[in-house]
């Protein structure tokens, strides 16, 4: 296929104002591709070359892709430095210089999809020395041939920043647009739909069966997206056999399963009488790991399916000998831990050890333990449909005593004051809190179902919960910080339904200056012309940037609020945190994995009861 067919797509969904409309451009884009084409297309749509799990970092500097433009356009490195400050994206920068090239090409090809892809693999590919001057003649040679608004892509994708803000859930819902001819002629699908049909006017009837239709073949993808977490490879099957090729789907040791979140709950009661009879587990604050052993071969991914098997050379070493299983999937959360006296230290600590260098010194210095919660495959059997009291027996069977890995500490209890006190023992030994667990739940892979209940120190007199949302825009400087080019954040919370960012507070406390300045420069790199199609805020941000960054902040309370979106479907009026103040930046989560807007009504709903229950 063309490149010039992916990169209108592109840009019909820059452009796009409505999540809806980029849904449609993706699938008509995919329904375009060839078969040959459909994985390097989605991966391209995600920012990527492989899934995360490959570990695959394109990266190429800023000052080599100007080079690169430089050399293709004839233009000044200078004269590129400048439109660049004018305009922050590269990317822009390249379809203008591009667009009227001081020197007539050489050689020039249309491109194709595959050229492209391949001559990104090779510079994400190449290393050692002269790597960086073949990146160059690489991403030249593209551009060389590129029409200006293919060089804006091209550009764009070796810096890490597409800046169209397509989420995995935006991909899914496109797919399933496109499964949904086929399922319509599926004739048990349609009568198990008909069946549950309400609307009795026709055309309404019409409605609700396309959209039960379509909703039923995205909750089928999205269950095999959960266990196998590379949608370049679902898409394939998806085009070469339709809905069967979704059975061809399983887990796989060395492809991620997106892991069980947990809900929250204010009291300790009410998580007794949510789950009766329960396990109540430590909450550790370290990193959440999937860990996959085949033979002697480990695998450690992060909750964000990142690759992290090389930054925790003690965690493998571990797994070799505390593993018993020979083939395993298994999670636990990893955090340093003083080896003198056996105090948990805090994340800010632990995160250290998140890098690329010095890793064999830090490990000295700051060794890991990893306390392991659950398993979910071993020696060729799926154990995720299992309860988990039968789960974790097979967990406490598998693992040998050692120095580095052990279960996390937990009782069984249905006692509301037995659950508090274990809640304080944690707290008092420097934990988070506590997890209670459903006894009698599978693993529900990648959502949130009451499964896992959290309950965690509070911060007195204020939110009960630290909240995770996602930096959306920012407002420039004033007075103090106009030198620093970022007043506040406006910042989001997820929709999970529409698959879209809803504005919750402007954030502009908590933050150091250096803070400041490093958000201020990790913002710029991926701002928007406009408001992307996934973000609903009535406010007006000095700048937009792509959904792409979580932070946790506390606030006082959560109150109505006129001006932001979050909540207002539901409620009327929007909701917004009062006070809020910047806590740290979440790495570990994806903007999905955001707090989302349902669970703030239902803490605004808690506290409201809190409050009249105090008032009384
Ligand atoms: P939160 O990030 O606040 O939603 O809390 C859920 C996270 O707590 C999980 O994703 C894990 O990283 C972490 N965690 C710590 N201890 C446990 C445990 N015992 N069981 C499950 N998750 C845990």
């Amino acid at each position: 296929m063309k490149f010039f067919v992916l990169a209108e797509a592109f840009e019909r969904i820059e452009k796009a104002s409505a999540r809806l409309d980029m849904t449609g451009f993706l699938s008509e884009l995919f329904k375009k591709t060839p078969i040959e084409d459909i994985e390097p297309v989605v991966f391209l749509c995600q920012g990527q070359l492989a899934p995360s799990h490959k570990g695959l970092d394109i990266g190429m500097g800023e000052k080599f892709v100007e080079d690169a433009i430089a050399k293709v356009s004839g233009y000044s490195n200078r004269e590129i430095e400048q439109l660049y400050k004018q305009k922050g994206d590269l990317g822009l920068v390249g379809e203008e210089f591009c667009g009227k090239k001081k020197q007539s090409a050489l050689f020039s090809a249309e491109l194709t999809v595959e050229k492209v892809f391949q001559n990104l693999l090779k510079i994400a590919k190449s290393e050692g020395a002269g790597s960086q001057d073949s990146k160059i003649r690489l991403l030249a040679e593209l551009l060389n041939s590129a029409k200006p608004i293919e060089a804006k892509f091209i550009i764009r994708i070796p810096l890490g920043n597409l800046r169209l803000g397509i989420g995995d859930p935006t991909i899914m819902d496109a797919f399933a647009i496109n499964l949904f001819d086929e399922a319509q002629k599926d004739k048990k699908l349609v009568e198990k739909i008909e069946n549950c049909l309400k609307e009795k006017k026709p055309e309404k009837r019409k409605e609700e069966f396309e959209r039960k239709l379509k909703m039923l073949m995205r909750e089928k993808i999205e269950e095999k997206y959960n266990v196998h977490s590379d949608l370049g490879s679902i898409a394939k099957k998806l085009k070469r056999n339709g809905l069967k090729g979704l059975d061809e789907i399983e887990i796989t040791i060395g492809v991620p399963i997106r892991p069980t979140l947990a809900e929250r709950l204010p009291s300790a009661e009410e998580i007794i009488e949510k789950l009766g009879t329960c396990i109540v587990e430590s909450k550790y604050d370290g990193f959440r790991l999937g860990i996959h052993k085949k033979g002697s071969e480990v695998t450690i991914f992060s909750r964000r399916s990142e690759n992290m098997t090389n930054m925790f050379p003690e965690i493998v070493e571990a797994v070799k000998k505390q593993v018993k299983a020979k083939d395993a999937i298994f999670e636990g959360e990893a955090l340093a831990v003083n080896e003198q006296t056996g105090e948990y230290l805090p994340f800010q600590v632990t995160i250290q050890r998140k890098r690329k260098y010095d890793i064999k010194e830090k490990a000295k210095e700051f060794p890991l333990k990893l306390f392991v919660f659950d398993v979910l495959f071993e020696n060729g059997k799926n154990l995720m449909p299992l309860p988990l009291k039968e789960r974790r027996k097979i967990l406490e069977a598998m693992i040998k005593p050692g120095d580095t890995i052990e279960l996390t500490k937990s009782i069984v209890t249905g006692s509301a004051k037995e659950l508090e006190k274990f809640f304080n023992e944690s707290v008092e030994n420097g934990l988070e809190g506590i997890i209670a667990k459903d006894l009698n739940a599978k693993y529900i892979a990648g959502a949130r179902k009451f499964a896992w209940i959290k309950l965690k120190r509070s911060y007195k007199g204020e939110l009960s919960d630290a909240i995770d949302v996602v930096i959306i825009g920012f407002f420039k400087g004033k007075g103090m910080r106009t030198e620093l080019g970022l007043g506040a954040l406006l910042t989001a919370v997820y929709d999970g339904k529409k698959d879209v960012f809803r504005s919750i507070a402007k954030i502009g406390t908590g933050m150091s200056e250096e803070k400041i300045v490093e958000l201020e420069k990790m913002l710029s790199k991926i701002k928007t012309k406009n408001k992307l199609a996934r973000i609903d805020s009535e406010l007006e941000a000095d700048v937009w940037v792509e959904p792409k960054f979580v932070i946790e902040a506390v606030a006082d309370e959560i109150t109505k609020s006129p001006v932001h979106t979050a909540g207002k479907k539901e409620l009327g009026d929007g909701l917004a945190l009062r006070f809020p103040r910047m806590i740290s930046i979440r790495t570990d989560k994806k903007p999905e994995e955001a707090t989302t807007v349902m669970e703030i009504i239902k803490m605004f709903e808690q506290q409201k009861h809190v409050k009249i229950e105090g008032e009384t």
